[in-house]
């Protein structure tokens, strides 16, 4: 009998300049974005310029990892061979910033349990040097 891997095979963004702070963030259990320095402004997707205030005075911050749930679908479909369904696809809201949001997956709840505007929790999962960043309930 096959036993299930602790994590289902996923397709992997691929790593230039400009992600790869991104993607490997999670190599110590903290999420970050590029910060703006003159007005505050998190930009992601990361851009060379603040579309805020045009500044070029970007740095990468870490931020609370905190998010909302925006919105979620429940996905039946096996559209990647190896990746078990059911899973849950989701748009969270980052509790740093109106606006800044991510898709993701939700993990360690059933999509019957999700409720819209509820808090969750960053947690990574690892592929190599890659660390995705899904969401969790928060714990309350
Ligand atoms: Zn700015």
């Amino acid at each position: 009998m096959l036993t299930m891997p602790d994590k289902p095979f996923r397709i992997l963004p691929r790593l230039n300049a400009d992600n790869e702070f991104f993607w490997t963030s999670g190599a110590d259990g903290k999420l970050r974005f590029r910060r703006c320095q003159d007005c505050g402004y998190y930009i992601h997707p990361a851009t060379p310029i603040c579309p805020e205030c045009l500044s070029k005075r970007i740095e990468t911050e870490v931020v609370s990892g905190r998010a909302t749930l925006l919105t979620f679908t429940e996905n039946h479909q096996p559209w990647i061979p190896g990746f078990p369904t059911p899973y849950v696809i989701a748009i969270v809201e980052m509790v740093e910033q109106e606006g800044l949001r991510l898709t993701t997956n939700i993990v360690g709840v059933p999509a019957e349990e999700l409720v819209i505007g509820m808090p969750l929790r960053v947690k990574f999962e690892s592929y190599d040097d890659v660390f995705i960043p899904l969401f969790e309930p928060e714990l309350q």
